[in-house]
């Protein structure tokens, strides 16, 4: 069954039309990552598939409803940032909790949630320092925590470690693999980095000015780019 379906969506800024009309159908649990060249409209396809930013036109599904008015808080994703957005006067155990807190969910499932998610990503020891005392990777592993606790179907990821050192990026990103591994859920991710597309993807969408210009398996957009600008982006290491 489709988690997430898009049909002929567009986006329009002003009088600039960004996104020119995408479909695209993810499996449930599937793992699709989203690469193209700085401003081919990865970020906006992401933030309309959240709910943070309006759909200009065709319809976007997700789990079997039509959600293009549907309130990001309903509609069952979760995004995390490049940019961490933690909240630096909350604790680890406070930004973990927040979005459940929003939702009125009751102190002790909240604090039940937190703990597990903690313990997925090893944050059981940090929950009660603040955002300042954690090294980059630790803050990231804490917005992917702030994304598990709410349980979502879906979950959008930008550019998550784009802001990491090599060495870590290596690291969190056999994390995140592994976090698919136990959640099974569907994933949505966006990187600039082919590595990182080859080895997190179950299927690459190669974008350019805000249209699929290919969608395969890795070894597919490997072996058998249909241009040579998806070459550029999977086939010749940089
Ligand atoms: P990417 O994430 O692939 O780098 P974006 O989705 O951020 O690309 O941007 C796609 C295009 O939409 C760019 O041309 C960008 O300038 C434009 N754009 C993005 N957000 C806005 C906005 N809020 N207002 C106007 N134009 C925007
Ligand atoms: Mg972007």
């Amino acid at each position: 069954m489709s988690s997430l379906k898009l049909r002929n969506m567009t986006k329009t800024f002003g009088k600039t039309k960004v996104i020119h009309g995408i479909d695209l159908d993810v499996l449930e649990g599937e793992f699709v990552v989203f690469v193209g060249p700085s401003g081919c409209g990865k970020s906006t396809l992401l933030r309309m598939i959240a709910g943070l930013e309006d759909i200009s036109g065709g319809e976007l599904w997700i789990g079997g409803r039509q959600v293009n008015e549907v309130q990001a808080a309903r509609r069952g994703v979760a995004m995390v940032f490049q940019s961490y957005a933690l909240y630096p006067h909350l604790t680890v155990r406070q930004n973990m909790g927040f979005g459940l807190k929003v939702r009125k969910e009751k102190p002790d499932s909240i604090a039940r949630k937190v703990d597990e998610a903690a313990m997925t990503l090893q944050l059981e020891k940090l929950l009660d320092r603040y955002p300042r005392e954690l090294s980059g990777g630790q803050r990231q592993r804490v917005a992917i925590g702030r994304a598990i606790v709410g349980d979502p179907k879906v979950f959008l990821f930008d550019e998550p470690l784009s802001n990491l050192d090599a060495e870590l990026r290596v690291h969190m990103r056999a994390e995140i693999a592994s976090l698919h591994r136990r959640l099974e859920n569907t994933m949505i991710y966006v990187t600039h980095d082919q590595i990182e597309a080859m080895t997190l993807a179950d299927r690459i969408v190669v974008l350019r000015d805000g249209r699929i210009e290919q969608v395969g398996n890795p070894k597919e957009l490997y072996a058998h780019p249909d241009n040579i600008f998806v070459a550029q982006f999977i086939g010749s290491p940089k």
